[in-house]
């Protein structure tokens, strides 16, 4: 399959990256990895009038610490995040999650920014970013915003961000030391989409107990348990708290049926590897 015609632009910069999607009116679309886009353009799925390339704008790779905070320039290739020594340390729940993404081909193009802008309900950066409680920074014409994840999935393969706006940065809290950390899914062969999967972590910090947990998979976007996290919170990373907690994850998704899996397998899905993630994170941490 071919895709059909389109301009093609290389900006250098990110205000003019912005420009261009200005100027075409929302009809042309960022190119990133290409690992989503492109086959969407040879199956014709998307047909836009032109492709800004954004490989050649230096300004949106890499991966800096900053004020307890680990920022991730949206080009950031998946791999490079996967062995960066920063996020090793500082955020080893996105280090396992990538792992997970696909397969080392994809991971060496595809890139931090594309795949939350992308915003497949099944994939794990949008789960780190909610479980983590993390902000993605947009630019367009009018300037920057600094959006939540609540704020910017809106449902499958949609954002809030506008047709003339970039993802330039991904901004994730530092983890505490001694924080545990998991990320658990199930796909049918290795290197699928997940049908489901959980990102977990929890902390103490002055004696109180602190969890997150984000599903992927479980319905049109990546869902923070909270309701389960408060139960081990209150009641402490016990057993009976944590199986407790992984029945409640399994109420607070509304997943959908697709030719994938049905709601209700996604939703017991949603339960054992809620159980799984708590576990490993409870026991990895300090
Ligand atoms: C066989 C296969 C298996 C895969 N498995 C997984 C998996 O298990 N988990 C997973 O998460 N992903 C998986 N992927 C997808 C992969 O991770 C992609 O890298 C990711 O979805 C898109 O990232 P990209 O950089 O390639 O973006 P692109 O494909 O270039 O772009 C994707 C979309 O995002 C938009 N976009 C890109 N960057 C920006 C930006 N900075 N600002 C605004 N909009 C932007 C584009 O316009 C496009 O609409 C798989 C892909 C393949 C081909």
């Amino acid at each position: 399959m071919k895709p059909p015609k389109f301009d093609y632009h290389a900006p250098r910069s990110i205000d003019e990256a912005v420009a261009l999607l200005a100027r075409y009116g929302g009809d042309a679309k960022p190119l990133a990895g290409g690992q989503s886009l492109v086959p969407l353009l040879n199956f014709r799925l998307a047909r836009p009038a032109a492709l800004v390339d954004l490989n050649r704008i230096p300004a949106l790779a890499g991966i800096r610490e900053v004020d307890g905070r680990v920022a991730l320039g949206a080009m950031t290739r998946q791999r490079a995040v996967e062995f960066s020594p920063v996020v090793a340390r500082r955020l080893p729940l996105l280090a396992e999650a990538t792992r997970w993404v696909g397969h080392l081909p994809i991971r060496s193009r595809g890139t931090i920014g594309g795949s939350i802008a992308h915003a497949d309900p099944s994939a794990e950066y949008p789960a780190v970013l909610t479980a983590l409680e993390g902000t993605v920074v947009a630019r367009g014409p009018k300037g920057e915003r600094v959006l939540t994840s609540a704020e910017l999935f809106e449902t499958y393969l949609t954002t809030t961000l506008g047709p003339d706006e970039l993802l330039t940065e991904v901004r994730l809290p530092a983890m505490p030391p001694g924080a545990g950390w998991a990320f658990e899914e199930f796909a049918r062969r290795h290197g699928d989409f997940a049908i489901v999967g959980i990102a977990a972590a929890c902390w103490r910090e002055g004696g109180r107990l602190t969890v997150r947990l984000a599903s992927a998979g479980a319905g049109p976007v990546p869902v923070r348990l909270r309701g389960a996290e408060e139960i081990v919170e209150r009641d402490g990373p016990g057993d009976a708290a944590v199986t407790a907690a992984a029945a409640r994850a399994a109420e607070l998704v509304q997943p959908d049926s697709d030719i994938h899996a049905s709601a209700d397998y996604r939703r017991n899905l949603t339960r054992v590897l809620t159980g799984r993630a708590l576990r490993k994170a409870i026991g990895r941490a300090a």
